[in-house]
């Protein structure tokens, strides 16, 4: 019984071609409802009024979907003269970031430990690069106290929720709004001896990460992720990335206003070695770390990571030994 819905017919809110039909109106036009945001339309009916096409930019004029693909629309102009052609986003086609799949600990509650010595056993761990068990020894040598190296490998993990959810609530107090570049890149990372890449999207102005995402993959469906989560905070002027193909479409859809700069190399000028220096500092780190076990570990200390490299790390020259 199931005939194949014509795929141009596409739910006016979120553009998805994913419909089930829905019963007939009362003048007998087909109602559809969209499988990814329940809208209920009829295409028929108004289809001026109901398509919710945008207006061409350039010349105002009606639009016609030239495309549906899966993570955008693209739309051209009615007018033939005009024939402007321009991208609108799916957002709710693309999936979520590794950043939001953090697991672990919301709050400090049933610890027996003061919450300053997490925050020093983070610090130690995070920003000087010691190991677990040196962190256990130093800790019993100048303060006396008894904290196993396992106690600590896990908290240096379990609370990674609560710093996200600081993480959240600070980036959205600092204006990304007028931006000059966001440099966006990916190195690689080995968990359990399977590569990944680790994706990050820095702010020129701040030197802050805005986004990250942990992935075993490269192709543009990441970069997708990565710059649809960095687009909640801001618009830069730019965005900065190498010639991976896989930047070209999202930067277009995403980014339309921004000036996508192409870079040879994150060694040339235009980079500031913004990218180069993050990478350097994550590797110095990583590699005293000995790699990842697992995606949920890696994920949650890579978290915790840019967390102090965003909030901590500028601070604490002051007390450097
Ligand atoms: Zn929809
Ligand atoms: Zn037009």
């Amino acid at each position: 019984m199931s005939k194949t819905i014509n795929k141009n017919i596409v739910c006016p809110r979120c553009f998805s071609n994913e419909l089930y039909r829905f019963g007939k109106d009362k003048n007998g036009y087909q109602k559809y409802q969209c499988k990814i945001c329940k809208r209920q339309f009829i295409p028929d009916a108004k289809p001026r009024k109901l398509k919710g096409y945008p207006r061409c930019p350039k010349c105002g004029k009606g639009t016609f979907i030239h495309h549906n693909y899966k993570y955008y629309v693209q739309f051209r102009c009615n007018d033939k003269k005009c024939n402007h052609s321009f991208y609108q986003v799916k957002p709710k086609f693309i999936n979520s970031t590794s950043s939001k799949s953090i697991l672990g600990k919301t709050d400090f509650s049933k610890i027996r430990f003061p919450v300053y010595l997490i925050i020093l056993v983070l610090r130690l761990y995070y920003l000087d690069g010691s190991s677990t068990r040196k962190i256990s020894k130093h800790l019993m040598d100048s303060w006396n106290i008894k904290i196993s190296h396992v106690t600590i490998a896990s908290w240096v993990k379990k609370f990674a929720p609560m710093f996200k959810f600081i993480s959240n609530k600070l980036l959205k107090t600092i204006s990304f709004k007028n931006s000059n570049k966001w440099h966006v890149d990916e190195t690689v990372v080995f968990i359990n001896g399977k590569k990944y890449y680790l994706w990050v999207v820095i702010d020129s102005d701040t030197r802050m990460i805005v986004a990250y995402h942990l992935s075993p993959y490269r192709n543009s469906s990441e970069a997708f992720k990565v710059l649809n989560e960095a687009k909640n905070l801001g618009n830069p002027k730019a965005i900065v990335t190498d010639r991976l193909p896989s930047y070209n479409i999202p930067v277009k859809v995403l980014f339309s206003s921004s000036e996508h700069i192409k870079v040879k190399s994150f060694k040339d000028d235009i980079s500031n070695n913004l990218i180069e220096s993050f990478f350097k500092t994550f590797k110095d780190w990583y590699k005293s770390k000995k790699g990842f076990n697992s995606f949920n570990s890696a994920n949650n200390l890579i978290f915790m990571f840019i967390f102090h490299y965003n909030f901590v790390r500028i601070h604490s020259s002051l007390d450097n030994k």
